[in-house]
């Protein structure tokens, strides 16, 4: 399932709008139910305006009613790990324990866990405590 992922998250590359960064970068959620959902960044002249392909692909499978993941790959040439936004977007919708795979342009792969990419979170939960 990897492989078709990373397929998913290299085919999204091909919309990406990024004529500032140059960085195509892709995303693919992996739903608990086997779909998979991509994104591409697509930036803005107005940089506050730009959206990461993490946040796409996450807006998109929300908007879908897709909530339940089971995993997020997320390509870029380099292999850009998902940037501190996309971690905080990510653990509102899913658990410490999703599997994030980060892959390169030469096949090369790192998986980690929302958990350890951003440990502490400040999650829904933390508005019970108030
Ligand atoms: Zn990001």
């Amino acid at each position: 399932m990897s492989k078709e992922l990373r397929e998913a998250a290299l085919n999204a590359t091909k919309n990406c709008h990024a004529p500032y960064s140059k960085a195509y970068i892709g995303a693919a959620i992996l739903t608990t139910d086997g779909e998979i959902i991509s994104g591409c960044n697509v930036e803005n002249a107005s940089y506050p305006g730009c959206i990461c392909a993490e946040q796409v692909a996450i807006v998109k499978a929300i908007s879908e009613g897709k909530r339940n993941w089971s995993s997020i790959y997320v390509y870029s040439k380099a292999g850009w790990p998902p940037c501190g936004v996309c971690r905080q977007v990510m653990s509102e919708f899913a658990p410490k324990s999703l599997k994030i795979i980060i892959g390169d342009d030469g096949g090369n792969e790192k998986e980690l866990t929302l958990g350890e990419l951003l440990p502490h979170s400040f999650t829904p939960e933390e508005y019970s405590k108030n």
